[in-house]
């Protein structure tokens, strides 16, 4: 399932050609600025905003995993989408899946469309309702897949097709699967987006966002509002994102074998009505009986935390209604089914057994 090549790239990444100790991790270079050989020269290193050569192995380690040529690391997730949507000016339209992160919904609704974007959230798993919803002043498809809670599925290549047909950029926030797992750009995305907080960071240790992709027309344009507006990610905080994907491709092994078994698992529950699980990865949402049900497993699961967030090595899980999509209007939230007895367990790593065993005594 995860081939050879990708496997080697998560472990040896982008090369630092600064090194000549032989150091096999990269240096953390804390440094703000660079002196210059000289008049009108550079070493290539600046100032931190612009380049960083801890971050610039990390970005590059990104641009190899998805087939990129360029990958900026931000500060956040939510930093990466600000920057992105610095790319559409006011009157420009926006078509996003409809069942998106909480985040990225209240940055689109109280942000972006304050900054004159119209936005419209569409079931972009319907190819033909994404066709049917593109205007002359729409600009980019936004997708999230598997979506957010509910694992809807959006064809990538599919809606690549028609974004390429109408001239639109495609940008796919790939936070969920990994390039273990999808690769967008090779599908057709243009940008892909990612909380580098979850799997690539893995650990629940520090915060990232990255966008990535293979154009150099929107890498231009994606570097100068990278360095102008200046939410990159800290040399530390890259030098552990690096740490955490040099064990990303053997721990998305893991967790996906893990929440295989969960997911079957919760399937035959009694109380369990639902089981939403798109087959890899670690997110699964699932619906229970009650809402009352629902409250009991959260207050009383001991080895997975009741936490927002998902990615991590240990398992999490959250109550998307008061949580994670808790800006998510209340209509839509009831007609995607984020009700109150719907939780989102992001697997980790843990033995199988103590997982099951905990969501069957939290299930009692
Ligand atoms: C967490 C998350 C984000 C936002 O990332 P932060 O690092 O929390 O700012 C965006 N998209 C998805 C799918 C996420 O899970």
């Amino acid at each position: 399932m995860i081939n050879k090549r990708i496997n080697t790239l998560c472990v040896h990444g982008g090369k630092d050609t600064n090194n000549s100790t032989g150091s096999i991790t990269v240096p953390v270079y804390q440094s703000a600025t660079f002196a210059h050989p000289g008049v009108g020269e550079s070493t290539g290193y600046d100032y931190s905003r612009l380049q960083n050569p801890t971050r610039e192995v990390l970005e590059r380690t990104i641009a190899l995993l998805e087939g990129g040529t360029d990958a900026m690391a931000f500060s956040s997730g939510m930093a990466a989408m600000a920057v992105l949507c610095e790319l559409f000016s006011p009157g420009d339209h926006i078509i996003a899946t409809n069942d998106l992160y909480g985040g990225s919904v209240r940055y689109l609704n109280h942000v972006a469309q304050k900054n004159g974007i119209a936005v419209d959230y569409v079931d972009t798993g319907n190819t033909e309702t994404v066709k049917q919803c593109i205007r002359p002043n729409t600009k980019a498809v936004f997708v999230e897949t598997p979506s957010n809670p509910m694992m809807l599925i959006t064809d990538i290549a599919a809606v690549a097709d028609i974004c390429r047909r109408n001239g639109i950029l495609l940008i796919v926030d790939n936070t969920f699967l990994t390039p273990i797992f999808q690769r967008p750009l090779e599908s057709g995305a243009d940008i892909v987006l990612h909380s580098g907080t979850k799997y690539l960071g893995g650990h629940n240790d520090t915060l990232a966002g990255f966008l990535v992709t293979a154009d150099s027309d929107l890498s231009e344009r994606l570097r100068f509002l990278y360095k102008t507006i200046g939410a990159c990610l800290a040399p530390w905080d890259s030098y552990l994102i690096l740490r955490g994907i040099k064990t990303l491709a053997i721990r998305m092994e893991r967790i996906t074998e893990n929440a295989v078994k969960i997911a079957e698992w919760l399937s035959g529950h009694r109380k369990v009505r639902a089981v939403h699980y798109a087959g890899k990865g670690g997110m699964i949402s699932f619906e229970v009986d009650r809402a009352e049900t629902a409250r009991n497993v959260l207050s009383s699961v001991k080895t997975i935390l009741y936490a927002e967030s998902l990615g991590g090595v240990e398992s999490l899980i959250t109550y998307p209604i008061l949580q994670t999509h808790a800006d998510v209007p209340e209509d839509v939230r009831e007609a995607l089914g984020i009700n109150d007895r719907l939780m989102r367990l992001s697997v980790g790593i843990e033995d199988v057994n103590d997982l099951i065993y905990d969501l069957e005594e939290a299930l009692r």
